[in-house]
């Protein structure tokens, strides 16, 4: 059968797309170019936000219209939305014929046999998919599933509810896939974890585990997402500081610059810890980009409480921030709590911290004019031919002259203008 995957959502999303490809594949199956040869279409999907869980249903109901052409197509939902709704999916009668939650991908092939609606969502709080090694897409990168699930339960946050508990993979399937990722010539290597930092098998920690996967004698990157700030721990900046090959970036969710908010979301932390986090960070190396995700309207967050977090970014100046509004999800405790901002207020600070935050971007990227950077080349620029993009070892964007020879390589560049988004180099 030829199936098509639509993945919505976060990196593990686009992880796991490439493992149902690696089943899938294996069981005797192949991808469809493009929609139009599919005879089943899969949405891996993603349920963080309302929003995106709209997006997804609207674009499975403007697919279910090429079953009236074409009577044999089937359509999947795969992912959060498909462990969070279930069978539901199917009764709703959008043409919805199989759902599959996340633990439950190894079954995939014996349902597309079957063909019959269904739906396996049961939660198996020991599948890590060992023993596959997914079949990484993109040339040039890979992400690496290191763990699965979480035990935190932010008061806000729907992952630890569909996607279950905290387990790790065996590090040494993890360093088998890294080396085969690195000899097919990809160079830059995502490790993905909900939190990476509590990362534990059989005695090897985090801090560990990056040594070990370090040690190759070729040039690459090795980059984590994402990690908590409660576990992340001196061993790890250590680690991070005296090893090459371990990018100088962090993404280092904040959510909030107001320790009474964090108390309410369940983080675990206060500003000042996140602060002091910070700074241990940049003393140990001063060149680290440091990125973050921010909530605008928790509920109960009054106009003072927001100016905290609008206060933190002036204090941190991220080199990044990934804002969003607030988004009531049934079944956390946020959604229980009697105060919701309303959404126009959401919206209005959810502006505010933007505004913020693109000034602050901007003149960071602009501090790096004049200097050398380098760049891991992976493409040729949307723009010009003549040009080629890629990824600095902080993570930022670039834009340098040059055709396709460059790509897949690391190149030394001078950086000559800069977007709030884009180093532009030659
Ligand atoms: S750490 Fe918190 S925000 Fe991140 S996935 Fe777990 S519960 Fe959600």
């Amino acid at each position: 059968m030829k199936y098509y995957i639509e993945t919505y959502g976060c990196q593990m999303n686009v992880s796991d797309s490439e493992l149902i490809t690696t089943i899938l594949d294996k069981a005797g199956h192949s991808e469809a170019e493009d929609l139009d040869q599919a005879e089943l279409i899969i949405f891996n999907t993603c349920s963080v936000r309302q929003h995106a869980e709209d997006r997804v249903l609207g674009r499975i109901s403007c697919e279910r219209a090429r079953k009236t052409v074409n009577s044999r197509l089937k359509i999947a939902v795969v992912g959060c939305m498909a462990q969070r709704m279930g069978k539901s999916l199917i009764e709703k009668g959008i043409g919805v014929d199989l759902v599959v939650g996340v633990d439950q991908y190894l079954k995939l092939p014996d349902m597309i046999a079957e063909l019959e609606d269904s739906a396996i969502v049961e939660q198996d709080s020991k599948q890590v998919y060992d023993d596959l090694v997914p079949k990484h897409h993109d040339p040039h990168c890979a992400f690496v599933t290191i763990m699965r699930g979480c035990d935190n339960f932010c008061s806000y946050c729907i992952v630890p509810h569909v996607r279950g508990r905290e387990r790790s993979r065996d590090y040494r399937e993890i360093e088998y896939e890294v080396e085969q990722a690195i000899s097919s010539g990809k160079y830059d290597i995502t490790l993905l974890g909900q939190n990476v930092n509590s990362y534990q098998y059989e005695g090897v920690s985090f801090p560990m585990l990056l040594d070990r996967l370090s040690g190759l004698n070729k040039q690459y990157r090795l980059r984590f997402i994402t990690s908590h700030p409660k576990d992340l721990s001196d061993e790890l900046i250590e680690v991070m500081a005296r090893n090459p090959k371990i990018s100088k970036h962090i993404h280092l969710p904040m959510q909030s610059g107001d320790s009474e908010i964090l108390e309410r979301m369940n983080r675990k932390y206060d500003y000042s810890h996140y602060k002091a986090l910070v700074d241990k960070l940049r003393r140990a190396m001063p060149e680290i980009a440091i990125t973050t995700d921010l909530i605008a309207g928790f509920p109960g967050e009054t106009e003072s409480q927001f100016e905290n977090t609008l206060k933190a970014i002036s204090e941190i100046r991220f080199d990044y921030a990934f804002c969003f509004k607030y988004s009531n999800r049934e079944g956390t405790d946020a959604a229980e709590y009697d105060n919701q901002v309303s959404e126009d207020i959401r919206l209005h600070r959810l502006q505010r911290m933007i505004d913020l935050q693109r000034q602050i971007t901007l003149e960071k990227f602009q501090d790096k004019i004049g200097t050398e950077i380098e760049v891991y080349v992976e493409a040729l620029s949307r723009k010009s031919n003549e040009q080629v993009s890629g990824k600095t070892d902080d993570y930022k964007i670039a834009v340098l002259s040059g055709d396709v020879a460059l790509i897949g390589s690391f190149v030394k560049a001078q950086v000559i203008a800069a977007t709030a988004g884009t180093l532009i180099c030659e």
